[in-house]
């Protein structure tokens, strides 16, 4: 099971070397040469396990659907990056309270305009 996308859908047969791969980075991390490109990819869906190619220059929202059981395999991608990024959402969370913070230290710095223009006034 690919530990980069851990939703993945289908697996990519890679045109270099012909083994079955869940992503680029699983390429990556057990062979030693680069992954070659190709416009007719070959899949294996992960659901119904059976085998597709496609012409990815002619590639339609159609095609983001198995042939055969019509699974959706080009779904955004579950990544361990995208665990983080919930945590990046906690840190938007601290900067809505720290921006609260500073509206709550607000009052005060109206109360220090008002105690200038009074003194000015
Ligand atoms: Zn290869
Ligand atoms: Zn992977
Ligand atoms: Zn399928």
């Amino acid at each position: 099971m690919c530990k980069h996308i851990l939703n993945a859908q289908v697996s990519i047969r890679a045109p270099c070397c012909t083994q079955w791969f869940d992503c680029s980075e699983c390429h990556a991390e057990t062979q030693s040469h680069p992954l070659a490109r190709t416009t007719d990819m070959t899949f294996i869906c992960k659901k119904c396990k059976k085998a597709f190619r496609k012409d990815m220059t002619a590639y339609e929202e159609s095609d983001e659907y198995c042939p055969h059981c019509d699974n959706h395999y080009v779904i955004e991608a579950k990544t361990p990056q995208a665990a983080i990024g919930i945590e990046g959402e906690d840190a938007r969370i601290d900067a809505r309270l720290l921006r609260d913070q500073r509206i709550r230290s607000d009052p005060s710095r109206t109360l220090l305009r008002q105690e200038i223009s009074e003194r000015l006034g």
